[in-house]
């Protein structure tokens, strides 16, 4: 009898969760562990593929004896470390860059309102905005993947937020930041600007904080530190805004042993350019080696034109062969015939760039 009455309501989530969401890219992985094809190059997320530094594992190690205590309510260790780093900024931190760009989309942006997005790009900004409610505007970029600023312009007339990629994933490529200075200046709005690759370009884009206040950057500890894992972004914040973001985020964002972690990690900056300089090599002997169209690329990924070939058919054919790269299928605003390459280890590279000119 009770179970009747608890079904009167009919259980359905909200629509825009009932089908899309944050696509994940296991379907490779899968197809390669089935190959049997061991070890499998693992060459679709963009991750750091070394184990952080000595220091870094101690200082999370030593982090964890303090878990039975929540955090404190801000990670004064990792801001701090972060303003030595860069300089007199405001800065938040969240449980990933992901999570710095949800509190930013509760701080600013209401149900309905219109949030600009440039596309290609990462997907979560749209399924983030979707999320608050937002109406959400892609603005395709140009055939060379540049942003064109009369037609971002244009989408951010009236909306609190927008969303651009530099460099830009999947595409690689960069938008300068005078570029985006004439961005700026055209918009009311806020621009988030996600700097997730930005370590391994020749960009700086974090003077442009001290002459607009409608910029907030994002940072991810996932890529160039290697701590993916442990789920550590932040972001450079306006000073109007760090009090009402700071009361629009999830309680505890930071767990101890991600800002320990990350604050260990920006003291590794050897360790961090042999990286940067290891990605550099091979990002150019990809683009000589590879023998299909691959774009030029300042992050530690290219993307590759496997046309005729479609996305899902280049990327199976790999993973049979233990080498799981990105299928751009699922990227909005791509044809269909483009996989992202993420650079590796020396042999998962050697690897890809073998198979992927197989005939
Ligand atoms: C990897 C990536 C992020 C990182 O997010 P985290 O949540 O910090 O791991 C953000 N933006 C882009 C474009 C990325 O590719």
């Amino acid at each position: 009898m009770r179970r009747s009455a608890e079904r009167r309501r009919p259980r359905s989530a909200r629509p825009c969760y009932e089908e899309s969401g944050y696509v994940y890219a296991t379907g490779a992985m899968e197809i390669a562990r089935r190959s049997g094809k061991e070890p499998i190059a693992r060459l679709a997320s963009n991750e750091n593929p070394f184990t952080p530094p000595p220091a870094v594992l101690d200082a999370a190690i030593l982090a964890l004896r303090g878990v039975n205590r929540y955090p404190p309510e801000e990670p004064g260790g990792l801001l701090e470390a972060l303003r030595c780093y860069h300089g007199d900024y405001h800065f938040t931190a969240g449980a990933g860059m992901d999570g710095v760009i949800e509190t930013l989309l509760r701080a600013l942006v209401e149900p309905g309102d219109r949030v600009a997005v440039a596309t290609p790009t990462f997907s979560f900004y749209g399924v983030a905005a979707m999320g608050q409610g937002a109406q959400v505007v892609p603005v395709q970029r140009r055939a060379d993947f540049s942003v064109d600023p009369e037609a971002f312009a244009r989408a951010m007339e009236g909306a609190p937020l927008g969303f651009l990629c530099s460099p830009n994933n999947p595409t690689g490529n960069a938008t300068s930041p005078a570029d985006i200075a004439g961005l700026l200046d055209r918009m009311d709005g806020v621009l988030f600007l996600d700097n997730a690759y930005v370590d391994f370009s020749d960009h700086d884009y974090r003077p442009l904080m001290k002459q607009y206040d409608n910029l907030v950057i994002g940072r991810t500890m996932s890529k160039i530190y290697a701590l993916a894992g442990l789920r550590i972004g932040y972001a450079f914040l306006p000073g109007w805004l760090a009090a009402p973001y700071r009361r629009a985020q999830t309680p505890f964002a930071v767990s101890t042993v991600a800002a320990a972690a990350a604050e260990a990690a920006l003291g590794e900056e050897a360790w961090a350019r042999a990286y940067r300089d290891h990605v550099r090599r091979w990002r150019e002997r990809y683009a000589r080696e590879i023998r299909w169209p691959v774009h030029p690329s300042e992050a530690n990924f290219v993307l590759v034109d496997v046309s005729p070939r479609g996305s899902d058919e280049m990327t199976e054919a790999l993973a049979s062969r233990g080498v799981v790269v990105r299928s751009c299928r699922s990227f909005p605003d791509l044809p269909d015939h483009y996989i992202r390459v993420s650079i590796g280890e020396d042999w998962e590279n050697e690897r890809v760039i073998s198979e992927i000119n197989r005939p």
